[in-house]
Formats: C-alpha cells, structure tokens, sequence
C-alpha cells in the first residue's frame, strides 16, 4: 500500500513527457503580416507534441503538414502560392515517430486543435486512434465552409467513425481563465478554446507544468506584442479578429502569471 504522500506524488505526475516534433515547414515575409517591421523571412514550423501521461499512454497533439499538399491541384498550389511550404517523407509525424522507436500504433488518442492542413496532415497514419475535437471545430467541419480552410480530402475516411466530440464548457479552479475540460478527469490535461483563428480551436493547458500548448491563437509567441501592427490580409484569414483580439489579451494574462505559453508555429531552433 501506498502512504499518503507517496500517493499525493503519483497524483501530481500523470505526464511523462512532452515532446516536439517540427512536421515541415511554411514561410512567410514579416512584412506580409505586420506593418513597420524590418523586411525578413519568418519560417513557421508545422509543431506536433507528443504528451505521455502515466495511465493513458502517448497523446498525440495536432500531425503536422502532409507531403499531399504538394501534389498538383489548384486549391493546394494556391495554399502553397500564400504559403510556401517545406514537407518530404522523412519530416512526417509517423516517420519521426517511428526514428524514436514508437509504432503509431502506439497512439491511442490525438487531440486536433483545429483542422487546418498543417495540423492534420499526419492523421492517416493512427487509423484506430480516437481523435478528440471540440464541439465547435466540428460545427466547424460540418458546415463545409471555404472560409474554414478544411481540406477534408487529407482527413482519413474514417475520421467521423473515431471522433471524440468533447463540449468545452466546465469551470475548473486547476485553470480560472476560460472555460475548459478536463481530459482525463485527473487534472493532468485541460483542454480549452481560443477563439479568433479558428471556430472552437483547442488548446491545451498541462497542468503539471503549467504549460499551454496555444496552437495557432499566435502563430508565434514572440508575435503577441504584434498584433496591433497585423495588416489586413492576415487579419482577413483569421476566422473572427475581434475574438482573435480577445485570445492574444488572455495569452497575455497567462503569460503575466507565469503560465509557459508554446504556440505551434514556434521555431524550435
Ligand atoms: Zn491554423
């Protein structure tokens, strides 16, 4: 049997680990973004997180680009004109997977925090993983909009079969910013939304380390001071600016109080 404080440890260390996986790569011109900046090329790497918790096993956080979109159609060859990108075999989830010695059939659950191309891509790989979403990403998905920016031909088949339609609306005092849920119902994994990029979009906020994974409520934490300077087209392309606005705000909190904030378009190097 375990005494009290040997239990009290084990309750406050479900997560392993968490690692990082940079799945390919788009760039862009700063300019293109935001106003009185110095001209330079911003690389944004494709960011996938591989959490382990104890009892659960790996979770996958978002796949990364697919070497699909380089294929020749005219809605991709647009999607690379906007956003030149960098993807080959050996840079996709499974195969970096695989050159750490885990099979993806190792993989038990993936939490998407939006269905854009460059967190999807890897997706076909983990047919019997349960893929966990918010129940506003799939409205999202359902409504068929081109404005969403869902390439459902890179989403696997089966994809609606294996999905966890999680709603997002629990108070929590483990996470007093917005509303969230908790994953495993062991405080280890809160899965919330920030709105703006995309309708429904899920963060994860990792208790133990008081870590949230933002996905792309910033495409980059150094670019949350920016947000004043952002021009037209990349405001356009967000889903909602004003609550895109009301995302970076809450970031910034967070951010005052100590929270580690990872965005999935950091650069790693
Ligand atoms: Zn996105």
């Amino acid at each position: 049997m375990l005494n009290t404080a040997e239990n009290e440890i084990i309750r406050n260390k479900m997560i392993e680990s968490i690692d990082y996986f940079a799945c390919g790569y788009c760039t862009n011109k700063i300019e293109n973004i935001f106003s009185d900046t110095k001209k330079k090329k911003v690389i944004f790497e494709a960011g996938v997180f591989l959490i382990k918790h104890r009892k659960y096993g790996y979770i996958l956080y978002d796949t990364g680009y697919s070497t699909k979109l380089l294929e020749n159609k005219l809605k991709y060859f647009l999607y690379r004109m906007l956003n030149p990108i960098n993807i080959s075999e050996d840079k996709m989830i499974n195969r970096q997977l695989e050159k750490k010695n885990i099979s993806t059939q190792e993989i038990k659950y993936i939490i998407l925090s939006h269905l854009h191309p460059d967190h999807i891509g890897g997706l076909e790989f983990f047919p019997n993983a349960k893929i966990i979403i918010s129940q506003k990403c799939f409205e999202e998905f359902e409504k068929n909009s081109f404005r969403s920016l869902i390439f459902k031909e890179i989403l696997p088949k089966n994809f609606k079969d294996n999905l966890l339609i999680k709603k997002i609306e629990a108070e929590n005092k483990e996470f007093n910013y917005l509303k969230s849920y908790d994953l495993f119902s062991d405080n280890s994994i809160f899965l919330t939304e920030l709105n703006g990029h995309s309708s429904g979009q899920c963060c994860a906020y990792i208790k133990e380390k008081n870590l949230l994974i933002a996905a792309d409520s910033t495409w980059r934490v150094d670019f949350l001071d920016m947000i004043d300077k952002m021009k037209f087209l990349p405001k356009l392309i967000q889903n909602n600016f004003s609550d895109y606005k009301k995302s970076i705000e809450i970031l910034k909190t967070m951010r005052a109080d100590g929270i580690k904030i990872v965005a999935s378009h950091d650069q790693s190097s």
